[in-house]
């Protein structure tokens, strides 16, 4: 067991000042760090589909999907999906987003895991779980490598199963 935690690489005053950014990319360039989170992603859960939250989401769900016999699900920003799409809007600290999935991204009540690197806010995540239900499909977890604890993030994520690998 490798202390990947380690890895994450605190980064100041990015994207703007006053922030401090937690770069995983240490971290994905390390094989033991690397496959050692993806395999406590989906650490005991059963799922059919895991969703994927553009664009450090995509790195670690699809790994995720492939060593557990899913499938990946791409949530990706506004305009980006090739073909007919839901969208959903969150608010961000400065006006708002909207990321989409497709409409037929999922059959009806297939399970999803919802992967993504950091929970912040939450709003991300929030409107991501709204897409999958809106898509027919149930959320049954939603798995982050980090939780920013002071943005109290799970709170946007009520009654769902909130797992993060390690909470800052
Ligand atoms: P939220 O919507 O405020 O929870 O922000 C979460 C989204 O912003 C996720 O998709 C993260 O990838 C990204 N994010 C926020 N803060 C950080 C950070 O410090 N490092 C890496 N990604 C971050």
């Amino acid at each position: 067991m490798t202390d990947w935690t380690a890895l994450i690489r605190d980064v100041p005053d990015y994207p703007k000042p006053g922030i401090l950014f937690k770069d995983i990319t240490p971290l994905l360039a390390d094989h033991a760090g690397f496959t050692q989170v993806v395999d406590e992603l989906a650490d005991g859960l059963a799922f059919d589909k895991v969703v994927g939250i553009e664009a450090r989401g995509f790195i670690l769900a699809a790994p995720v999907a492939y060593r557990s016999g899913a499938g990946f699900v791409p949530v990706r920003k506004k305009g980006k999906l090739p073909a007919d799409t839901l969208e959903a809007s969150y608010e961000l600290e400065y006006g708002s987003a909207a990321i989409e999935v497709h409409v037929d991204a999922f059959n009806p009540g297939e399970r999803v895991l919802i992967v993504d690197d950091v929970l912040a806010t939450g709003g991300t995540a929030a409107a991501t779980v709204e897409l999958v239900r809106r898509a027919g499909a149930e959320v049954v977890a939603v798995s982050f490598l980090m939780e920013l604890s002071v943005l109290a993030g799970r709170d946007r994520l009520p009654g769902l199963d909130v797992r993060t690998l390690v909470s800052v």
